[in-house]
């Protein structure tokens, strides 16, 4: 096995774009010293365990006590440092699941994932939040002949099946390929409904929400352990330097770092470091509007993914080519305050490489930042309790792929925090945690490795 690093969030992690402008509940402590008891904890303040508190208090006559955790600042995880691209995915995993999993199950995972990105959009509507998201199409372009037509054979079988509703997914190829993406040499493109958004305005202004309505919110509160068995009363003791609370129910919303409070996780959850960057074009030169947004696949497990801002800048991540070769870059890394060396100028003239139109723009990379992911080894996220464990759940393991997500799966954890059986929520069956899967030696990432098309995200 792999030797992971010390599953921590560092102090002092790069400063991603979308935390130049901060919330004033950023580094909030609702009280002073930490209560002593409370009904739900919540162990990581990203989008996951946010949400899931919001999730918990709608429209809930008789509200639990929840208090959330959250070893750094709020949102400064992996939310408040991803490509903010909210692209479900509907065609391009799913043959590869439905043979792995069953048709249906394949089919029940690719219309969650697209209902999450109309979730989310009535989900800022309904609360009023202003996090820029925008409704569009991705456009996912390859560059490759044969990845291109190994894809469009997968598409065509999944036609052919029936099963997954691919009604919203327009397949063009040859060269209209190249004039609808506005790529160049691209060889084939499938365009689909999906989002974009400012990751950290969404979450804040929900933890703003729940805040008020009386979540106990500490900050720079690492949880350091939770108790192996329960207590004689039922409860949980979960540890802190600042003291310790008892919690009826524990969630772990604690993406790639979970391992490091909840062992049996340890390489079912694997932390891997990505890169993400945002482009601006220079003042008094003036860039082609990109109207959707992008994943630009070079080969079966290389692309990159961007998305385009109102503010004309263009936020992209990836970078796979210069560093995945060597784990030591990514596999096992929970150390988000430094670069990935090999790949830190990668963005520099990708606009003007990838764009028609861009060549004389000028633009230029105006910030590079990395986070930590959660992987998981069988590429499905956890969603529901924790085996042999009474009253502690997970929501992790997005795999690189939270964004069209976690609005519903942390809808489904809320509805099991108050009670519900995980068969009457409408979480994926495959995401169910199970003793299987945690005692399973597979590790799908790692096998991808040696293969020539392992699974790719976003
Ligand atoms: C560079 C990068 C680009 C990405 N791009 C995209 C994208 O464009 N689209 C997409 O769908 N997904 C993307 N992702 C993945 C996406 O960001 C995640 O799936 C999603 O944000 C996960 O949300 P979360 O709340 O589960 O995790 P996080 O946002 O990481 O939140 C977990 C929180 O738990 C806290 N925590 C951990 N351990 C402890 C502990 N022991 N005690 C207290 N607190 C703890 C952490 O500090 C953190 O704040 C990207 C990720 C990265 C890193």
């Amino acid at each position: 096995m792999a030797h992971l690093e010390d599953p921590f969030p560092v102090p002092d992690p790069t400063l991603p774009f979308w935390r130049t402008q901060l919330h004033e509940l950023d580094d909030h402590r609702s009280t002073e010293q930490l209560p002593t008891y409370c009904d739900v904890l919540i162990i990581g303040a990203g989008y996951s365990g946010v949400a899931t508190a919001y999730h918990l208090l709608n429209n809930n006559p008789s509200p639990p006590s929840v208090v959330i955790l959250e070893a750094r600042q709020a949102c400064s995880g992996a939310t408040g440092r991803n490509g903010g691209h909210v692209k479900p995915d509907l065609y391009f995993n799913i043959l590869n699941y439905s043979r792995k999993y069953g048709a249906e199950n394949a089919a029940e995972f690719a219309r969650f994932e697209a209902a999450n990105v109309l979730a989310v959009k009535d989900l800022v509507e309904k609360e009023n939040i202003n996090c820029d998201y925008h409704l569009t199409r991705a456009v996912d372009v390859y560059l490759d002949e044969k990845h291109a037509k190994q894809t469009e054979d997968s598409y065509k079988e999944l036609l052919t099946l029936g099963t997954a509703n691919l009604s919203d997914v327009q397949f063009t190829s040859g060269k209209d390929a190249e004039s609808l993406s506005g790529v160049k040499g691209a060889k084939a493109c499938f365009s689909f409904t999906a989002a974009h958004v400012w990751p950290y305005k969404l979450v804040m202004r929900l933890l703003s929400l729940v805040v008020k309505k009386g979540v106990n919110l500490q900050t720079t509160t690492p949880v350091t352990s939770v108790s192996e068995t329960p207590n004689s009363d039922g409860t949980w003791t979960v540890n802190t330097p600042r003291g310790s609370i008892k919690a009826r129910k524990v969630l772990f919303a604690s993406n790639g770092y979970t391992a490091g409070i909840a062992t049996q996780f340890a390489h079912k959850i694997v932390p891997v470091r990505g890169i993400c960057s945002r482009i601006v074009t220079p003042e008094g030169k003036e860039s082609p509007f990109l109207p959707y947004t992008y994943s630009i696949r070079y080969g079966p497990s290389l692309y990159d993914y961007l998305i385009p801002r109102s503010d004309g800048s263009i936020v992209v991540g990836g970078a796979k080519g210069d560093f995945w070769h060597e784990k030591k870059w990514w596999y096992g890394v929970t150390d988000d305050s430094k670069m990935i060396e090999p790949a830190k100028n990668y963005f520099d003239g990708l606009m003007q490489r990838t764009f028609k139109g861009w060549e004389d723009t000028g633009a230029y990379t105006d910030r590079v930042w990395t986070g930590i992911m959660g992987w998981s080894s069988d590429f499905m996220p956890y969603v529901g309790e924790v085996p042999n464990k009474p009253g502690q759940l997970i929501l992790a393991g997005f795999s690189g792929h939270g964004m069209p997500l976690i609005c519903l799966a942390s809808k489904g954890i809320a509805e099991m925090l108050k009670g519900e059986r995980f068969e009457d929520t409408n979480i994926p069956k495959l995401f169910k945690p199970s003793v299987e899967r945690l005692m399973s030696e597979k590790n799908e990432i790692l096998d991808s490795l040696a293969k020539p098309a392992p699974p790719s995200k976003l």
